[in-house]
């Protein structure tokens, strides 16, 4: 029997679970969580309002419940917890689908003053995510500036202008949607630092800005107009030819007096975030234009833009895992096919799928096929695997070194307390957002199940 560790339960970690079980009728798996909560960014990263991306916690969760994988949450891997080596010890085999933690900075001053946020920390404020803060997000913010236009800036934006009856019914926690509530923002500016038809989100996203009811849409037509590639749209690939498309429309139709206003820019670079009484209040931009290269040269001019908050959503970023290599320029564990590679030569035993294998980019079902090339890679391997290690009880080994893990039932119990938490609020499931609230349920099925 081959016992695989999988790390991660994100997308790339389910998805490597179901083709591991799927292409081999000897394989156990267990997957290994930090947090007691399954499911990655489909539960912590995908918006509270996109219910249909949400459902797909469905499909992971069968594969969660596939009688040969186990989870196993709330264990830590690295400092702190088992040691990568630890681990390999284990099992024959490793699998790191761990994605890209943290974000990418802009380096320029003023960057951390208060008042500015990765668009990561918020996301994972309103996602109740156990390890964010909670620091008065939108306490006397007016304006909002978004930095980056990729589908990260897009959520974040969306989220700040709609109304608490649309989030009402999400799984968003309660304070996260009280404080959204009470937001008196009434600017929210997206910046990108390209041309519009250079930007990264896709036209369905795009699209749902629009449609938000209180929220008008402001395009400066002066700034699709310095775009070249908004000349020829023929010369455009069809994705982008729709978003210069969409943003064309919308330029034809001044939204000034919508409640809350969504102000798409673009060619301008972030160049410092000022301060005013200590906090940020205002984002200095650098007035940008083509280079004839696909990139774009600063002109000297600037633009001050008034923002009591900022979220920087400038993608994410990989970060090193002990005991593993580490390319830092891409923020990525090095491999074949998969196969971590070490000073050169490959690693038997450890593999990578997902963000920290080729970074952070594509949408979730993007995992599928590079899940299963690390599978097909790691199951040529097997036989080597299986002679070099006799297997053993994983689970006891890890309790014996202090792990506790959450298993299944006491993810089942985190999904009945959330249910009950929503119920006893008057809403649908709502989420609980701190590790003590997801620990003491989880421990309820301990007690249930305790002869
Ligand atoms: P992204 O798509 O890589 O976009 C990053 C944005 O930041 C780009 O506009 C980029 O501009 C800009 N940027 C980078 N460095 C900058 C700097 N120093 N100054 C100013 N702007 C800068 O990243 P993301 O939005 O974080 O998304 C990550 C992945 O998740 C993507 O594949 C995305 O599609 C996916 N995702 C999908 C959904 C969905 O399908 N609904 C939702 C969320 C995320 P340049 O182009 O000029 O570099």
């Amino acid at each position: 029997m081959l016992r695989v560790a999988v790390v991660g339960s994100g997308p790339s970690g389910v998805y490597t679970a179901q083709n591991l079980v799927q292409l081999d009728s000897d394989v156990r798996v267990d997957v290994i969580d930090r947090l007691p909560c399954p499911y990655g960014l489909v539960r912590y990263g995908v918006a509270p309002d996109h219910e249909k991306i949400k459902s797909l916690q469905n499909n992971l969760r069968t594969v969660l419940e596939h009688e040969r994988v186990r989870f196993l949450g709330a264990v830590r891997v690295g400092p702190g917890g088992l040691a990568a080596a630890r681990l390999r010890q284990l099992y024959h085999a490793v699998v790191y689908c761990v994605g890209a933690a943290t974000d990418r900075h802009l380096g320029i001053p003023g960057e951390d003053l208060p008042g500015s946020w990765s668009a990561t920390e918020f996301v994972s404020w309103y996602s109740a995510h156990p390890d964010a803060a909670d620091d008065g997000f939108l306490r006397d913010v007016r304006s909002a500036v978004v930095i980056g236009v990729g589908n990260v800036a897009v959520d974040v934006t969306r989220i700040l202008a709609r109304g608490p009856a649309e989030l009402s019914p999400t799984d968003m926690p309660q304070a996260a949607l009280r404080a959204l509530a009470a937001s008196r923002i009434g600017d929210i500016h997206m910046v990108g630092r390209r041309g519009p038809s250079q930007a990264r989100f896709t036209t369905k996203e795009l699209r749902e800005l629009g449609g938000l009811p209180g929220a008008g849409l402001l395009v400066d037509p002066a700034e699709l107009a310095l775009d070249p590639g908004c000349a020829d749209l023929s010369a455009l690939p069809a994705a982008r030819r729709r978003n210069v498309e969409v943003l064309r429309g919308w330029a034809q139709v001044p939204n000034e007096d919508a409640p809350r206003r969504i102000r798409l820019r673009f060619f301008l670079r972030p160049a410092e975030l000022l301060a005013d009484g200590g906090r940020v209040g205002a984002v200095r931009f650098e007035r940008t234009e083509p280079d004839g290269r696909g990139g774009v040269r600063g002109t000297g001019q600037f633009e001050d833009v008034e923002a009591q908050l900022v979220l920087r959503s400038v993608g994410y970023r990989g970060v090193p895992l002990e005991g593993l290599p580490f390319d830092a320029s891409s923020g990525t564990v090095p491999h074949l096919a998969g196969r971590v590679v070490r000073a050169g030569a490959v690693a038997p035993g450890e593999y990578v799928a997902g963000w920290i294998k080729r970074g952070p980019t594509g949408v979730i079902g993007t995992n599928r096929p590079c899940a299963k090339e690390t599978v097909l890679s790691l199951l040529d391997d097997a036989s080597a695997l299986v002679r070099e290690r006799p297997p053993r009880d994983p689970v006891a080994a890890l309790r014996a070194e202090g792990a506790e893990p959450v298993e299944w039932s006491g993810w089942q119990a985190i999904e009945r307390a959330e249910a009950a938490l929503g119920a006893s609020l008057g809403r649908g499931v709502v989420k609980l957002a701190d590790w003590e609230s997801l620990l003491a349920a989880a421990r309820t099925a301990g007690a249930s199940q305790a002869p």
